[in-house]
């Protein structure tokens, strides 16, 4: 395969690129190249001090996201979610959010407090869980990822308003890399995106 499929070139990409919009496909193999592509998202998980990263955060096509509650390999337990579905939502809680493509910004988010979530592990053995608390959180954070959705998108208007600046400033920033050539143009991205569409969906 291509260079295109390179693990060891993955980045965490930040608002407004626009494979954070993207729908994400299901993944149809596990293979090598994924195992390392999911190491890989760990290590930057971890660099970021991080709690879950999916996979469009690292401007991948593909339906999965990882997650950590402690943001430390050595506490908690390393999760992969592929194609994950949720269901029954119980409940509403508000709480505090922030997302390794929005640096240093945080707002409340109100979700369901309770949910289930169905997916498959790396092992290809399926996960049927009921859950709450922080992981439930994640769990909805990633899943909204890989529909295009950021968490800001779900606050209230004046919660929108009160992080509105520091997304002009992330735009402005996008806008600069992108004409000092650190960030690909949309062809670019795309052609990229479809070698791994075309390797796992
Ligand atoms: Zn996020």
């Amino acid at each position: 395969m291509s260079t295109l499929c390179d693990p060891a070139t993955l980045q965490i990409i930040t608002h407004p690129h626009p494979t954070l919009r993207r729908i994400s496909k299901p993944v149809r193999r596990v293979d090598a190249l994924l195992r390392d592509t999911i190491r890989r998202m760990f290590e930057l998980m971890y660099e970021s001090r991080g709690v879950g990263l999916a996979a469009n955060q690292v401007d991948l096509p593909l339906r999965f996201f990882i997650a950590n509650t402690k943001a430390d390999p050595a506490e908690a337990e390393e999760l992969v979610f592929i194609n994950p579905v949720l269901s029954r939502p119980k409940g509403l809680e508000e709480a505090e959010e922030g997302c390794l493509s929005l640096p240093e910004l945080y707002g409340h988010v109100t979700r369901p407090k309770r949910i289930r979530v169905n997916a498959y592990n790396l092992n290809g053995q399926e996960i049927n869980m009921e859950l709450d608390g922080l992981l439930a959180r994640i769990v909805q954070h990633e899943t909204d990822h890989l529909d295009g959705i950021m968490y800001t998108d779900r606050m209230t208007t004046t919660g929108r308003l009160s992080v509105a600046e520091a997304l002009d400033d992330f735009e402005t920033d996008f806008a600069s890399r992108r004409q000092l050539g650190e960030i690909p143009n949309d062809a670019d991205i795309e052609t990229r995106l479809i070698a791994w569409e075309r390797r796992y969906c």
